[in-house]
């Protein structure tokens, strides 16, 4: 990564929209179901009219980490804004997805205001990068299979306790060639590894987050042979070395808005190459501001494992921004465009903006 962003003209104005945009479709995990996304989007604008957008792609309730929509909007309103305006630092513990918001709108106005694209900042070369298609929680096997029948490149199946080594099973009698992991959002307590040592035969390219937290993801590197992948307990650049240090992990999953933005999930991504240990970007149902934010990100040559970003219309039948599209070989293109990557549209911004909140120095 290149030099730090010095700092530009101070941040004159800040604006909070809480977002509420139809799912396609509600997308279940082991953690819950997201019916539609309730995301704040954080806009500063600088003293000579730079603007710059962040996203706090929270969930609308604490179900994936502590963090949820409305804790984001108090925290970022009352405590994180006012610091910005204040030209200080927050006191503020934890809440990384609201702090990345914050830091990754004022990078984008930095970048503007030097006409450098986020790619180009960080140091990537790459055009485009490769994706798999996550099948989230469904009902039944015949349903991953279709939904696996339709993607276009490689998948990650969502399993749980109960729902494991079958849809996994058939999906690999079906495609025996093809590119397969599995995510279990921390659904297997550690006494139930042995639940997955049958998926052990089944050549998964990585198993995300078999058990909880840091230790059960240790637990489970110890007891498999396929890659452990560490998502959830990865929420700070401390815990990726802590996962590092513990060889709890094979595979980390970079999520840029919970380590704390763009600029912390790029060092997180180096310090997994410096150990070795295979990367790659994972996505939060981002609209598409945090979504080209996080494509950069997943261009960096640390990033070893296809993004599991996915295009706009997977989730979004309008996304707030131009959609990102998905190339016929399953890649998405990274933005070359100044700063993080394109702001919303005023008009979808409008109509999805449930509430709005100015500050100014
Ligand atoms: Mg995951």
């Amino acid at each position: 990564m290149n030099a730090p962003t010095a700092p530009g003209p101070p941040v004159v104005e800040v604006e909070l929209h809480r977002v509420v945009l139809a799912l396609r479709q509600p997308h279940a995990s082991a953690g819950g179901i997201e019916a539609e996304r309730d995301i704040v989007l954080v806009r500063v604008v600088l003293e000579d009219g730079t603007e710059g957008w962040g996203e706090c792609p929270t969930l609308s309730l604490p179900t994936y980490s502590s963090e949820h929509a409305a804790g984001a909007w108090l925290v970022l309103r009352d405590e994180l804004v006012p610091a910005v305006l204040a030209g200080r630092p927050a006191s503020v513990v934890g809440h990384p997805m609201a702090k990345a918001a914050v830091a990754d709108a004022l990078l984008d106005a930095r970048l503007r205001t030097r006409g450098r694209s986020l790619a180009a900042h960080l140091g990537v070369t790459a055009r485009r990068v490769s994706t798999t298609t996550v099948v989230a929680r469904v009902g039944s096997v015949a349903e991953v299979l279709e939904v696996v029948a339709g993607a276009p490149g490689g998948v990650k199946v969502k399993i749980e306790p109960g729902f494991d080594l079958e849809p996994l099973a058939a999906v690999r009698a079906c495609w025996p060639e093809r590119w397969l992991a599995a995510d279990a959002n921390g659904s297997f307590a550690a006494d139930q590894i042995d639940r997955l040592t049958a998926v052990d035969a089944l050549g998964l390219a990585y198993l995300e987050q078999p058990c909880p937290g840091l230790a059960g993801a240790a637990v489970a590197a110890r007891a498999l042979s396929t890659p452990v992948c560490v998502d959830e307990a990865a929420d700070s650049l401390d815990a990726v070395r802590a996962a590092v240090d513990l060889e709890a992990m094979a595979v980390l999953n970079v999520k840029p808005a919970r380590l704390g933005g763009v600029e912390v999930a790029a060092a997180a991504v180096a310090l997994a190459a410096e150990a070795g240990i295979d990367a790659f970007v994972g996505g939060m149902l981002e609209t598409g501001v945090g979504r080209r934010a996080a494509l950069a990100v997943a261009g960096l040559a640390g990033c070893t494992l296809p993004t599991d970003l996915g295009p706009s219309a997977r989730y979004f039948s309008a996304d707030l921004t131009d959609p990102v599209e998905e190339g016929t070989d399953a890649s998405l293109a990274i933005p070359t465009g100044p700063g993080i990557g394109p702001a919303p549209d005023p008009g979808r911004l409008e109509a999805a903006t449930r509430d709005r909140w100015v500050g100014r120095r």
